[in-house]
């Protein structure tokens, strides 16, 4: 009888293994070939007469094409979300509006399937999580916040809260439904009225969100959708009408904001990038460490303003993890989008890959020894391998600049000061995580380290009850929990 061939245990991780596609059906998607702007109501010809290409950048492929507002649709937004101001949405009763955000809210989880595919698509994210995390949370933030509208009095006791009117919001490409959601959802339910812009390469699920206001039978002008560049954004900033500022987006653009906005009286809250520290001590479950570092920077490719891109190692793990991060990157899975399987998708556009590749080259002339994995990438489209670096020193480019891609730096310490320290390094403070056994360490860390939120034990958790906001030049004023509604409302 012939003897099976004895197949040796390979303790190392396969980087050939295959799975089969899964690929999520495109055909749930429903794009039009052109948008107009979603102004009072419906959808409106750009005065501009201009449109431009929104792409999937896993293929480079045109989606669609979207308008591109000038200031003269700006204005027209603005007066249509001030009339629907003073003559609908302030005057409702906050039960009134709960209803509409609660309606909102169920017709997202209706169509979720419809907007994961559309995020992914448009924005390159994996399908596993826009249908996981992006699409959920987001009608999450709606259910939670239609919840205070008429409870207003008791997030705010004795104060008699009032809205501020005219909301303008700019968001990025990141997380575009999501951050749609984190701002229109707070804005809503304190009576304020909106006027969006959703960041260039991403408009399609704000979009689909106008659809939904429709649907939703919302009030025409509560909400308006304007799709266009920078210049839209700053229009939005310069307009007279506008009462607040909310804004999502680079350190560089808010400082901007900042002057644009300095003595007009308009209230503004900034969320701005990060370079958050990731601290394992020795006594941590090691594991559990290593896939929290993973999910902390390489979840959406690294384009997550609170990704975990600095690691701090405990100088006698440091070899184990180091080993550990590696053997896991080997698993992970670089491509198409719409598969199930991919763990990393595609970097979000040409221009956000060759920021990336930039620093990829500034880390190794300042030094530092590059490890990427060997994951095949798909030949067309914009792709990045997971990479760490090893040999970081903390003034060393990659160590203080947001990269924003699928990309970490490494250092050890030892002792828990140093690490405080080399932690608050940083001109950002909107994360970091702790990972120890031990929580009088975690306490301790948590009161120190100069970050909007610290995660212990676990990295990048979301609730709509949560708090959210930065330090430094990570930005000011918060979003979810009650403290987002503080962005909205005067006394
Ligand atoms: P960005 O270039 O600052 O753009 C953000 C938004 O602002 C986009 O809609 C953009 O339009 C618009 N914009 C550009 N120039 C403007 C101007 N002069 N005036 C008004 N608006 C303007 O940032 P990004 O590259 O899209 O996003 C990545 C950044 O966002 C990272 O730094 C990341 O850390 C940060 N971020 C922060 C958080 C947070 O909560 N703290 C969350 C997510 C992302 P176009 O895109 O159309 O040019
Ligand atoms: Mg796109």
């Amino acid at each position: 009888m012939a003897k099976a061939k004895s197949n040796t245990l390979k303790l190392k991780f396969d980087s050939a293994r295959n799975y089969a596609p899964a690929p999520e059906s495109k055909s749930a998607a429903k794009i039009n070939a052109r948008y107009d702007l979603f102004i009072n109501g419906k959808f409106e010809k750009p005065a501009s007469k201009k449109y431009f290409a929104t792409i999937n950048p896993a293929t480079e492929e045109k989606l669609s094409e979207v308008a591109d507002a000038n200031a003269a649709d700006v204005d027209k937004a603005v007066k249509a979300a001030r009339n629907a101001y003073g003559k609908t949405w302030k005057k409702m009763p906050g039960k009134e509006r709960a209803k509409y955000i609660y309606r909102i809210a169920r017709m997202i989880q209706e169509r979720a399937r419809e907007f994961s595919v559309i995020e992914t698509l448009d924005g390159g994210k994996p399908i596993r999580e826009s249908r996981d995390f992006d699409v959920p949370t987001a009608a999450n933030h709606f259910f939670y916040y239609a919840g205070w509208a008429d409870k207003l009095e008791y997030a705010f006791p004795n104060r008699n809260a009032q809205p501020l009117g005219v909301a303008g919001q700019i968001i990025p490409w990141n997380f575009p439904l999501l951050m749609a959601a984190w701002k229109i959802a707070p804005a809503l339910a304190t009576g304020n009225t909106v006027v969006l812009k959703p960041a260039e390469n991403t408009p399609l699920t704000a979009l689909k969100l106008a659809d939904i206001f429709q649907e939703a039978e919302l009030p025409p002008g509560v909400v308006n959708i304007i799709t266009g560049a920078g210049a839209t954004g700053a229009a939005i900033v310069n307009h007279a009408g506008v009462d607040k500022i909310a804004f999502t987006g680079s350190t560089d653009v808010g400082k901007i904001i900042q002057k644009a906005i300095a003595g007009t009286g308009k209230k503004a809250t900034l969320e701005l990038g990060g370079k958050a520290a990731n601290i394992i001590f020795e006594d941590a479950a090691i594991d559990q460490a290593v896939e929290g570092v993973v999910n902390g920077i390489f979840f959406n490719q690294g384009h997550v303003c609170c990704a975990g891109s600095r690691l701090y190692v405990q100088e006698s793990v440091y070899k184990e993890v180091v080993r550990k991060l590696k053997d896991r990157l080997e698993t992970m899975i670089v491509g198409d989008p719409l598969d199930k399987n991919t763990d990393i998708g595609a970097i979000n556009s040409k221009e956000q890959l060759a920021i990336i590749n930039k620093y990829l080259k500034i880390g190794q002339a300042e030094g530092a020894e590059m490890y990427q994995s060997s994951a095949a990438i798909p030949s067309k489209g914009f792709f990045c391998r997971p990479t760490i670096f090893t040999n970081v020193a903390q003034s060393n480019r990659i160590a203080q600049e947001e990269i924003f891609g699928p990309v970490l730096t490494i250092q050890s310490f030892r002792t828990d000061d140093e690490v405080i320290e080399k932690a608050n390094n940083t001109p950002y403070g909107l994360s970091a995580g702790v990972w120890t056994d031990k929580g009088s360490k975690i306490f301790n860390l948590t009161t120190k380290l100069r970050a909007g939120v610290v995660w212990a034990n676990t990295f990048n958790q979301f609730d709509p009850t949560s708090p959210f906001g930065g330090y430094k030049e990570s930005g000011y004023g918060r979003e979810g929990g009650l403290h987002g509604l503080y962005g909205y409302v005067r006394f």
